[in-house]
């Protein structure tokens, strides 16, 4: 499977639900998570509906970079000066909820390690 399934945030990604968004560019997308974990919660998401990182393919190389850079660029964006953490949770046991790949921005207080 390399092509999600309808999730709500294709919805968010056509403007068809409100999001709270604070990047967009021709690839990808960055929205405040709507049950924040941390202060600052922001959600980076392809526009093209990969479902999870276990289907990111070859071909995509190109597009994981950005989304890493993307991560960066809001993560500055947001002030996160003193560090956050960058999380992609894949599949069922990885705790993944939403089926259209995201990678969460998570920062405004320390971490702890390791995640439950
Ligand atoms: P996952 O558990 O799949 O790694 O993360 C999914 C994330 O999406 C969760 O942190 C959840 O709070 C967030 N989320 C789910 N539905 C919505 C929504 O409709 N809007 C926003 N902004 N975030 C959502």
């Amino acid at each position: 499977m390399s092509a999600a399934a309808e999730t709500i945030f294709s919805k968010i990604i056509r403007k068809e639900i409100p999001a709270d968004i604070v990047y967009e560019d021709n690839l990808a997308i960055a929205f405040k998570d709507v049950n924040p974990q941390a202060p600052v919660h922001i959600l980076v998401i392809p526009k093209e509906p990969i479902a999870q990182l276990a289907d990111a393919e070859s071909k995509d190389h190109a597009l994981m970079g950005h989304l890493l850079l993307t991560a960066k660029r809001v993560a500055e964006q947001a002030g996160l000066d003193n560090g956050y953490r960058v999380v992609i949770n894949s599949g069922v046991d990885g705790g993944q909820t939403v089926y259209h790949l995201h990678l969460h921005i998570l920062g405004g207080r320390a971490m702890a390690w390791p995640p439950g």
